[in-house]
């Protein structure tokens, strides 16, 4: 079993990769350089100081103001560091130090820099997938069961949303899927394996779906009106990369007892 110090540098290493990902979900579909200029803060261009730029913490001591204009700091900050923290825990908690458990870090990361720019302009950049899918490949072939499990996944993952933005015209009378959420499902088959891309699927268009529905409910959103299928898609994927094997398993289980 893994020791609890691990853990806890794990999460303090996903905090430090969370205060970057900051800057790739704010420059990225800016196109910006993700390196120069340093952090800045957005309303008065001041450069941040390192001792201002700790994750999470700075943001507490701070009180959520630029130390210079006193303009308030977007709490999504703080918010994609944790969540970035938590995540590097949790792999290192579930898998110790596997090279799975990195390749799974990696994955995370990339899944929350899709989600908030997704939020953010309704876009899946290519800059992540493309490479991603590409990675992915490499990565998957080498630590997935089968050779063909990756290749699998990828075709099966994309397969599914390009037949999915096919026939949803002729279905509901409206497109129901871009080219970046096929990307993106390509990538996480990649990653992940043919069989895990489905429980993402799965998982991810039911989460989806009661969302868009208690959204309608709560009369903040109109039906029809457009909701981004990425940070579903990613939940989906990071469920399948934690406990993905335990539900396959017991799906099986299940099955196996039937006949
Ligand atoms: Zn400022």
């Amino acid at each position: 079993m893994i020791e609890q110090w691990h853990v806890a540098v794990a999460a303090l290493f996903g905090a430090l990769i969370g205060s970057f990902l900051n800057v790739c979900i704010y420059r990225l579909p800016a196109r910006e350089s993700l390196v120069r200029p340093g952090s800045r803060c957005l309303h008065c261009k001041t450069p941040i100081a390192w001792y201002d730029n700790v994750p999470i913490l700075s943001y507490l001591w701070l009180r959520g103001r630029c130390r210079s204009c006193r303009a308030l700091i977007a709490w999504r900050y703080p918010l994609v560091e944790a969540l970035n923290a938590a995540g590097y825990g949790f792999i290192a908690w579930r898998f110790g130090g596997t090279v799975d458990a990195y390749v799974y870090g990696l994955l995370f990361s990339g899944l929350v820099v899709v989600s908030f720019i997704d939020l953010d302009h309704m876009i899946v950049p290519d800059r992540i997938t493309l490479p991603g899918m590409a990675l992915g490949l490499v990565v998957g072939t080498f630590l997935l069961p089968r050779w063909w499990d990756s290749i699998g996944g990828l075709l099966l993952g994309g397969g599914m949303l390009y037949f999915m933005a096919w026939i949803s015209p002729y279905l509901f009378g409206k497109e129901g899927m871009g080219g970046g959420d096929i990307k993106l499902l390509a990538m996480i088959g990649a990653f992940l394996g043919w069989q895990q891309v489905l429980l993402t699927v799965i998982v991810g268009g039911i989460v989806g779906a009661g969302v868009g529905v208690a959204l309608v409910g709560a009369r903040v959103m109109t039906r029809g009106a457009y909701i981004p299928f990425g940070p579903f898609l990613s939940l989906g994927a990071v469920v399948a990369m934690l406990y993905g094997t335990e539900i396959l398993g017991w799906y099986g289980s299940l099955l196996t007892e039937r006949r």
